[in-house]
């Protein structure tokens, strides 16, 4: 038989965590030894028993064969969730370029046991038949809060606390006088700990239509025969994705399995969760960036102990404790909160796939709009597509969405924000008591310049993204360092109408109230939601219908479902569309999508208009009418002729530091070492350039960019870049280096 050989790393309170020692497995463990093993092995010169994490297998070893020694047996009988964390960790490592303890401390919990804060729990005392008489009572006197409360113990006679008062927005004032009635009581610790007996109330459960159901037997058809694959739903908004998503965890769960389910944070409001808990009631948990450390780990004991069999989050959920993973689901899989900001920078669906494996578990991802990466993969058959085209609820439709070419509305004498067609269409709802949403789609910071005559941005010549403007004097494109001077005539069309692009939400509210001085605005932005619960605050009074028009970034197109929204106007796509990202377009046509199915949810018809200077993007004609095929096609066409992702890996490689010599000194000096290589491989280089925001805080940031369509080679790029920044202290022990890859 032929030898194996384990790649271990010694117990991780040990210094040496960031390397791996081999060991060759002995015959009689052969069977037992995975990745994610822990086991037990000599170690140094006086050969001291010791634990070590197995996180590779392989048929040789780097190491002399006389002198290998063997691993001496295991510690535990099968895998445990820690030892598989630590092995995702060292893929973590190695995949993103991390050290082993940033990879460990995003996958492990924090250690240190908070004592958990007072939970406490809102029971309904009343029957079913008193409790629809006080919902009729409340909502005669219009106590807005307390039908709230009445409608959610319909669904469930109990509500945790934290969720009634930060999800549900209901105040102790609001709670006071229903406890002392004796409707309502307030219970503490004991009840939440030994965890809530949410009953399962088969409410939502929904005869599925033939489409959800293919996806379902399928499913259940793979996992019944042992075959585990990747899934991508492509299924418009309204489709039922969430309804099939919970079948899935049924036959997983019936096997004794677990399921980790990612939804990004901002669609994970009280509507979402209280469909998992109705339907699965004590097995699931919760967690989100506001629990405290504490609280997640104690979320995360419930996970290993086994309390529970379902966890929902957003990306660290990844990371929860199951050892018998069975399925992990990824709504929204297209999102960019998926993708880590901070070392390692690691994407969920990567991860996913990873972990799935390493725990023999499916995956399944959903979206209305794929991303193109997984797009890509489902075309190429390394994941199974499936299609919901159609709305699930009978006479829900999607909405009818036109263009408005601003270019014309200004020939025309229009220069207000507020095109002809969008102004009439405001009047008409507002005339009959519907809801308008208005939509600006800015993604972070967009600073470019365009013209408001023929519609142009200024773009670089040489990487097709748009220049961004520095100190009002200089367009500068931050993939390749070209510049140019601030022109004061377009380019194109030479016309004088030329400016840096850029319109607040609050100068919005200003011009709303100004042109409809009656109607009842609300306005959603950082600014407004910056208190804990600002966001749901805000969403819940637009639903109970305080306000005619909500204005707000792409926070106001997730989650709650407006059954009154008629309208939604989105009124300029192009502050998307310029952003100087190579993915301006993918996240434009996203953005206006889910923008487009706020609209019309319920039998109402829904109405989106799209204001923009550049009508005949492809970005805008197919997100208008919502083809998805015919998008991704014309996208890929522009990925691979650039050599963007996912046509090519592209390797993005940042040096930081204080000292600003130094920092192009040790750039310059890394980028010229690789060069050899990286022209033997062809892969193209770029830079180091400045960073779109060169200077934070007094530290200095250059990019080195790297694209190739073969990732091992970049990582053999990486490992040089690793090796000469190790070897040159003198220029590099005051860099900092980064890596990302996408
Ligand atoms: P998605 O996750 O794709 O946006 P949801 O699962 O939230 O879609 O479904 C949208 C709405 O349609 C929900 O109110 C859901 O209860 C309802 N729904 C889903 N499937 C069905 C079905 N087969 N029959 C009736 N209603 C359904
Ligand atoms: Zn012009
Ligand atoms: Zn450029």
């Amino acid at each position: 038989m032929a030898e194996r050989y384990a790649r271990i790393i010694i117990d991780i309170s040990h210094e040496k965590v960031d390397r791996t020692f081999d060991y060759r497995i002995p015959e009689r463990l052969c069977e037992d030894v995975a990745v994610g093993s822990l086991v037990l092995i000599p170690f140094g010169r006086g050969n001291a028993m010791r634990k070590g994490y197995v996180v590779g297998i392989a048929s040789h070893a780097d190491y002399d064969r006389d002198k290998i020694k063997e691993i001496a047996g295991i510690v535990t009988d099968g895998v445990t969730a820690e030892s598989l964390l630590v092995s995702l960790a060292w893929w973590l490592k190695e995949q993103y370029g991390s050290t082993m303890n940033q990879a460990l401390k995003t996958v492990l919990p924090v250690k240190q046991k908070i004592k958990p804060k007072e939970k406490k729990v809102l029971r309904c005392l009343l029957q079913k038949k008193d409790l629809l008489t006080a919902l009729q009572e409340a909502e005669k006197k219009k106590y807005k809060a307390r039908v709230r409360l009445f409608q959610a113990f319909l669904d469930n006679p109990l509500i945790p606390y934290e969720i009634a008062v930060n999800q549900m927005n209901l105040s102790s004032a609001t709670l006071k006088p229903v406890i002392e009635k004796g409707y309502v009581s307030l219970e503490s610790e004991e009840v939440y700990r030994n965890p809530i007996k949410l009953e399962a109330t088969g409410k939502s459960r929904v005869l599925l239509n033939k489409g959800q159901q293919a996806i379902v037997e399928e499913f259940r058809r793979d996992y019944s025969a042992h075959i585990r694959k990747t899934y991508l739903i492509h299924g418009v908004t309204g489709s039922g994705k969430t309804e099939v998503y919970m079948e899935l965890i049924d036959r997983v769960i019936e096997d004794g399995k677990q399921v980790i389910v990612l939804i990004p944070e901002i669609a994970l409001t009280y509507q979402t969760v209280m469909r998992f808990y109705g339907r699965f009631g004590n097995r699931v948990s919760i967690i989100n960036s506001r629990l405290s450390a504490g609280e997640r780990y104690d979320q995360f004991e419930r996970a290993r102990n086994g309390d529970i069999d379902i966890m929902i989050g957003p990306r660290s959920a990844l990371f929860t404790p199951f050892s018998r993973l069975g399925l992990i689901l990824i709504d929204e899989e297209h999102e960019g909160a998926y993708k880590s900001e901070v070392v390692p920078r690691y994407h969920a669906r990567e991860v996913a796939e990873k972990r799935a494996s390493m725990q023999d578990a499916s995956l399944v991802l959903g979206s209305a709009t794929p991303s193109l990466e997984a797009y890509t993969k489902a075309l190429r058959g390394e994941y199974q597509l499936f299609r919901l085209t159609e709305r699930a609820k009978k006479d829900s439709r999607l909405a009818a969405v036109s263009v408005v070419d601003l270019r014309q509305e200004l020939k025309e004498g229009n220069k207000s924000i507020f095109s002809r067609p969008l102004k009439a269409l405001m009047e008409d709802r507002l005339a009959k008591k519907e809801q308008i949403m208005l939509f600006i789609n800015r993604r972070g910071y967009a600073n470019f310049v365009s013209c408001r005559s023929c519609g142009e941005a200024i773009r670089c010549p040489h990487c097709d993204v748009t220049l961004t403007l520095h100190n009002n004097s200089r367009l500068v494109c931050h993939y390749c360092g070209h510049s140019v001077p601030m022109p004061d005539r377009c380019p194109a069309c030479s016309s004088p109408y030329i400016a840096n692009f850029g319109v607040g939400t609050q100068k919005i509210e200003l011009m709303t109230k100004k042109m409809f001085p009656s109607a009842r605005v609300l306005r959603m932005d950082l600014d407004t939601t910056k208190k804990k619960g600002g966001h749901e605050e805000i969403l819940t009074a637009f639903s109970e219908g305080e306000a005619d028009i909500l204005i707000g970034t792409q926070m106001i197109v997730k989650g709650h479902d407006f059954p009154n929204v008629t309208l939604v106007g989105v009124l300029a796509a192009d502050l998307s569309l310029n952003t100087p990202d190579y993915r301006s377009a993918e996240r434009t046509f996203q953005l206006l999508t889910q923008a487009a199915g706020r609209a019309g949810r319920d039998f109402k018809h829904g109405d989106v208009i799209i204001q923009t200077y550049s009508p005949e993007h492809y970005g805008i004609v197919t997100a208008a009418s919502q083809d998805y095929e015919s998008f991704y096609n014309q996208e890929m066409a522009f990925r691979r002729l650039m050599k963007y992702p996912p046509a090519n890996v592209l390797f993005t490689v940042q040096f930081s530091s204080r000292e600003e010599k130094l920092l192009t000194h040790g750039s310059d000096a890394a980028a010229a070492f690789i060069m050899p290589q990286a022209e033997q491989e062809r892969v193209q280089i770029i830079g180091p350039v400045e960073a779109s925001v060169y200077k934070i805080n007094d530290i200095y940031r250059k990019i080195l960019y790297l694209k190739h369509e073969n990732y091992d080679i970049l990582i053999k790029i990486r490992d040089q870049i690793d090796g000469f920044s190790e070897t040159h202290p003198e220029l590099f022990d005051q860099i900092m280096i980064q890596y990302d890859f996408s």
